[in-house]
């Protein structure tokens, strides 16, 4: 496929999603019409509108993109960024296809793009924009709980959630489920427990869950377990900094970060919510007391000493020109596209691995799913068994308590007794999903020969599963 000329800047981000594509496609055996079908972006709406801007006007542009209807609804984020194009929101909507097949998650990919930089607007005309976008949506039926649910991404947050989903309601009166238009609300919106700290929280157990197979880090020269790892984050965004927050919980040291400004580095450690409230403070990363050193670029930061590299930004980041020079063994994708597919192979022929981002990002669109089903059923999870579990338990402490004559102490029976919150539901299972499908992906990639990357057993994987979807209903034999 050609890459797409967007005015003078060539971009390649879909070209490069349908390159894995085509190389796991070989690897399955599904006829070629079907494959093309499930590679191609079904709808993409392009559109403009206009907004006030102080004593003028503004003309916007905007995407939604449905990459695949083989599940209902579709759900992708919407980026907030000056960078965006249509290249990009169709190459970033086919990776949500593949992710959700992924974790099991029963929805068709999408993504939406607005072309603004967020810093350059007032609170309010921010909203005028995304209230306004939500109206276009509406307007194509391109928006509803059904049919298509947006959700946070790069330079979006739970602000423009509750936006989103006011304007939707308001526009649906009477519509029972209209607050399952959007995912990523706040709380107070319907949205769900844990939700704020999803994809950096499944960053972690998926880099957890790669580092904990001794035999597998035997083969890059690593140790295994998580317990003093260091790690490079870049990107100190939402799924940037929790990626780091629960890193460091699960044992890793965090050496490096790197901004939009620059890099900090400290190889006995950083405190990352410390440089967190220097940058709120400073509006920089640099002049950190911790560091030992500085960089003013954020590539620069990317290529010093660590163990586990942590992309939390943006696409093309690690490319062929900058990878050699890489010190990593381990490339966690937390963006989405950080690594390009020549970049990628001089990795793993380096003697590196990549845990690719439709799978290490996937977290957000799993507890995403949570949360729609939740405002489906108007109820939050362990409303209806949290008392029952706790009397259950009551009763069966006080049993053996009775029948053994042992009394545990009121810290012992608080544990055993306590009924889940929404929360620890959640976190089970977004847990649950990210490991399950780090060992499927691991095992296809293990038990086929010419499967050279955990990103092409994570893509061979997502077809079958597509294809199948497919095939019951009924378009394809
Ligand atoms: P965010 O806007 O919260 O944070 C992004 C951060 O990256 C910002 O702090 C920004 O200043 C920084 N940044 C931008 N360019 C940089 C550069 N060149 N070098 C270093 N830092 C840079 O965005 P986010 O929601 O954390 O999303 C980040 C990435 O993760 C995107 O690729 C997004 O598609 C992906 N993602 C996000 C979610 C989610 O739930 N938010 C889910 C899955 C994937």
């Amino acid at each position: 496929m050609d890459n797409i000329i967007i005015a003078d800047q060539e971009t390649h981000f879909f070209n490069d999603v349908c390159t894995y594509f085509d190389h796991a496609a070989q690897f399955t055996k599904h006829d070629a019409g079907l494959l093309d079908q499930i590679k191609s972006c079904n709808s993409v709406y392009r559109f403009r509108f206009p907004i006030r801007k102080g004593n003028g006007f503004e003309v916007i542009d905007a995407w939604r993109v449905e990459h695949s209807h083989h599940q209902s609804p579709t759900k992708g984020g919407i980026r907030y960024s000056e960078m965006v194009n249509e290249d990009e929101v169709m190459a970033l909507a086919a990776l949500m296809t593949y992710k959700c097949a992924i974790v099991n998650v029963p929805f068709g990919g999408a993504k939406g793009g607005i072309k603004i930089n967020p810093k350059n607007y007032t609170v309010q005309e921010l909203e005028n924009i995304t209230r306004r976008y939500t109206v276009e949506l509406i307007k194509k039926n391109f928006i509803g709980p059904s049919i298509d649910v947006p959700a946070p991404d790069y330079g979006s947050g739970e602000r423009e959630m509750s936006w989103i989903a006011d304007t939707y309601a308001t526009m649906n009166p009477g519509q029972g489920d209209a607050l399952g238009c959007v995912t990523g609300k706040p709380i107070a919106l319907h949205g769900i427990a844990g939700r704020r700290e999803a994809t950096g929280r499944g960053v972690a157990i998926a880099v957890r869950e790669c580092v904990n197979v001794g035999e597998d880090m035997q083969k890059i020269g690593l140790t295994a377990g998580l317990n003093g790892k260091k790690v490079i984050v870049q990107g100190l965004g939402n799924v940037g900094y929790y990626s780091a927050k629960f890193l460091t919980e699960f044992g890793a040291t965090i050496v490096g970060l790197c901004e939009f400004e620059g890099a900090i580095y400290n190889e006995d450690g950083l405190d990352f919510d410390a440089v967190f409230q220097h940058r709120k403070a400073t509006g920089s990363i640099l002049g950190y007391a911790g560091a030992t050193k500085e960089f003013t670029t954020s590539g620069e930061g990317l290529e010093q000493p660590c163990d586990i590299l942590v992309p939390a930004a943006l696409e093309n980041q690690i490319t062929i020109e900058n990878v050699g020079r890489l010190q990593a063994k381990i490339i966690a994708e937390g963006a989405n596209g950080p690594t390009t597919p020549e970049a990628e192979a001089v990795f793993y022929a380096n003697g590196g691995i990549i845990i690719p981002d439709m799978y290490a990002n996937a977290g957000g669109v799993t507890v995403s799913y949570f949360e729609w089903l939740k405002n489906l059923s108007h109820v939050s999870f362990g409303r209806m068994n949290r008392r029952f579990e706790e009397n259950s338990n009551l009763n069966l402490v006080n049993m053996v308590e009775g029948i053994t004559g042992v009394a545990l102490s009121p810290l012992q029976r608080s544990t055993i007794i306590k009924g889940a919150s929404e929360l620890e539901l959640v976190n089970s299972g977004l847990e649950d999903t990210m490991i399950r499908s780090y060992h499927e992906i691991r095992e296809t990639y293990k038990n086929n020969p010419g499967i050279d990357t955990l990103r092409t057993a994570a893509f061979v994987g997502a077809i079958n599963k597509i294809a199948v979807s497919y095939q019951n209903l009924g378009i394809w034999p």
